[in-house]
């Protein structure tokens, strides 16, 4: 079986399993690249999808060390952001950061100037390590922030006179002495974040996400309350389940956005813990895609549910040799089992596991599509199909370390095949929310940590996501916080109230639309309240859902507005 009911506090939890792992005290970067043998060093460790330009696993430490070095005079725990699409330098500069005992939050490079500021703000970040095109942005931020623009280091060669180069910074091999190498204290280990990615959790504005390197694991203990939170306790669940499926010479597509943790405390560590390569792919179009995988010989795709979606309809995908792609992972939202048997077809995945079929017999070797579930909160895997036992519509069973409960709306635990609000406790869920301890404290209860998701679990220990409760709406996988969306609405002249909620479409997962209440004696129309949301936001937040004009919006006493009501409203029109 997978998974033990247990009585917990009175209350049914549900456990891995998978057995407990005992944690080796070090930080991050010193957990994945410690160990590498010289042989080991000489594997590709990423490959630029557009150069061709390649980064052995020796390069790649030894560019760590480099860049780590230059920045030890920093203060520690001083917050560096990363403000960057997908590109190969990209890890370099995360783990450098880490390894100089720093913090460092990654920002999505589809920001808008008041979004970057947010951030940078909102994380105390005063040094920002910056994408070519996305230099200018950076200055504005950085005057409007009174920061020195000294404090800018770009990605790349040298350009520009004024301006400071990452090439520079990593072209000194790193000192013999490697105990130049920062230190930690255990303790500094469990506490401070190492990552704050951002992300607006169940309600609200996006937040930092506080994870830590580590978690004390001598003192660990399933059932006691007492949490210290960490990214290496994700890696080994992760990789608990998916080193099974990684061969030598494997090689994965770094498409998944590197700032967020499903490219950063995923994709790119269990490649690399496996000693496999990654195509890296700075920008995503869904052919330059398809052209990547098939270039570099991808055997394994970590894709979000919109993109398995075009796999399965595009007849571009008939027009390139997928062959070689093994294993498809897919994340971050929900993914249908029509989708996921179309996608099985397209590619000639056999359809029961493990059956030679005429499109596999080159291999031989299953290909199969898995599933994870995670949260920005979670380091971030909580929940993943095991390649050999795919269950249709599940999305996995608990990795290890991590006990779940399913509440009922009046906070009753469920068993089994019952419908409620998942609730996860584990080593990886996060520290809490930086500078906001009421988020901390509505999301994490005595170590418990609210997912927002309806979910149900069978007797077998596999999972089913049935629908989501909190607020944020998934567009391409990607969050969307409807606060800041209603926001910037209340900002416009002509309205005096306004939500946003999701709506349903095929291609994106979901989109959002927004009611509006218009102030009296005024009229609007629906292009310029678009048009006033997408000159203030990331182009992915637009409301492509459309904008509906209502006289009032539904909220309780307490002023909270009834999202389920406005969902219900829209759907009976
Ligand atoms: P993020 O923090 O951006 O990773 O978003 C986390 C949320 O994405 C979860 O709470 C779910 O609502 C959704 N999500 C992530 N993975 C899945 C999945 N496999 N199936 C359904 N929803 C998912």
């Amino acid at each position: 079986s997978f998974i033990l009911e247990k009585k917990f506090d009175n209350e049914i939890a549900f456990t891995s399993k998978y057995p407990d792992f005992i944690l080796p005290e070090k930080d991050t970067v010193s957990f994945i690249f410690d160990d590498f043998s010289e042989k080991e060093k000489t594997l590709v460790a990423l490959v630029d999808d557009s150069t061709g330009q390649k980064i052995t696993y020796g390069n790649l430490i030894s560019n760590i060390d480099s860049f780590a070095e230059r920045l030890s005079c920093f203060d520690k725990w001083e917050v560096v952001g990363v403000y960057s699409p997908n590109n190969v330098e990209y890890p370099i500069a995360v783990y450098g950061i880490l390894r100089a005992g720093l913090t460092v939050t990654t920002i999505n490079p589809e920001y808008r100037l008041n979004e970057l500021i947010y951030q940078l703000k909102d994380s105390n970040a005063k040094f920002l390590i910056v994408h070519r095109s996305l230099v200018c942005i950076a200055l504005e931020a950085f005057i409007k922030l009174n920061i020195s623009e000294k404090n800018i280091i770009v990605f790349g060669k040298k350009k520009c006179q004024k301006l400071k180069y990452f090439s520079e910074y990593i072209k000194c091999k790193p000192s013999a002495n490697i105990n130049k190498r920062r230190t930690f204290s255990v303790k500094e280990l469990y506490n401070r974040p190492a990552f704050l990615c951002y992300s607006s959790g169940t309600t609200g504005l996006p937040k930092g996400v506080k994870t830590s390197h580590l978690v004390e694991t001598m003192k660990y203990e399933i059932f006691l309350p007492l949490f210290f939170k960490n990214m290496i306790s994700n890696l080994i669940m992760e990789n608990t389940v998916e080193k099974s499926d990684c061969r030598p010479g494997d090689m994965f597509i770094g498409i998944i956005p590197f700032y967020h943790l499903g490219g950063l405390g995923e994709v790119l560590p269990i490649a690399f813990m496996n000693r496999i390569s990654v195509a890296v792919t700075e920008n995503y179009d869904f052919n330059s895609f398809l052209k990547a995988l098939s270039k570099w010989k991808c055997t394994t795709a970590h894709i979000v549910p919109p993109i398995a979606l075009l796999l399965a309809k595009s007849p571009e995908t008939k027009n390139h040799d997928l062959t070689h792609l093994r294993l498809i992972v897919t994340g971050g939202a929900p993914l249908g089992a029509e989708t996921s048997q179309a996608v099985k077809e397209k590619l000639g995945i056999p359809i029961k596991q493990g059956k030679k079929t005429k499109f596999n017999k080159k291999f031989f070797v299953k290909r199969s599509i898995m599933v994870a579930y995670g949260m920005t909160e979670l380091s971030p895997i909580s929940l993943i199909t095991v390649s050999t036992n795919i269950v249709e519509g599940s999305v996995g069973v608990l990795v290890p370390n991590q006990i779940a409960k399913i509440l009922s709306p009046e906070g009753q635990s469920l068993g089994f095949n019952q419908e409620g609000e998942l609730w996860l406790k584990g080593t990886n869920v996060m520290i809490g929310y930086l500078n906001n301890d009421v988020a901390t404290k509505n999301t994490i209860k005595n170590g418990w940590l609210r997912t927002g998701d309806i979910a149900k679990v069978d007797e077998d220990g596999n999972f089913y996501i049935v629908d989501r409760i909190k607020e944020i709406i998934k567009y391409l996988a990607l969050q969307i916080a409807p606060s800041e969306l209603e926001d910037i609405l209340l900002t416009h002249p002509k309205v005096i109230d306004a939500a946003v909620i999701p709506i349903k479409d095929e291609k994106a997962g979901e989109v959002p639309l927004a009611f509006v209440v218009l102030k009296r004696g005024v009229t609007a129309i629906e292009g310029e309240i678009k048009e006033f949301v997408s000159e203030r936001v990331a182009d992915y937040k637009c409301l492509r859902g459309g904008v509906k004009f209502v006289t009032s919006i539904p909220k309780s006493p307490s002023g909270k507005i009834l999202r389920r009501q406005l969902r219900e409203f829209y759907n009976c029109k």
